[in-house]
């Protein structure tokens, strides 16, 4: 199926749980992952708002997508972010200076 077609069936829930049935022509997941991970499915309001998304915003929501499902497979707060480490990072210097 084309890529077109994947969204617009992902979009349906219909390709949930189905694994690489669920793949597109290039071989990808549906954007949330939900067809190859039991949790971390997007709801229904997420999905549309990827579909109806431009590709900078669609980048971002796959992040996101990537984390939930991550997270839904190893456990909550097992994904740090990129932005989750900075911060780490800033707090582990501000706590350098402190001593
Ligand atoms: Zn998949």
């Amino acid at each position: 199926m084309t890529r077109d077609e994947q969204l617009e069936r992902w979009l349906a829930g219909d390709l949930d749980g189905k694994k690489e049935a669920a793949h597109n022509d290039a071989g990808e997941c549906c954007p949330d992952f939900a067809c190859c991970n039991e949790g971390g499915a997007a709801n229904a309001f997420d999905r549309q708002r990827f579909v109806d998304a431009d590709d900078r915003t669609r980048e971002g929501m796959l992040v996101g997508f990537l984390g939930a499902a991550l997270e839904a497979h190893y456990g909550p707060g097992s994904v740090t972010t990129s932005a989750d480490a900075h911060e780490e990072a800033a707090n582990d210097e501000g706590e350098k200076w402190k001593r």
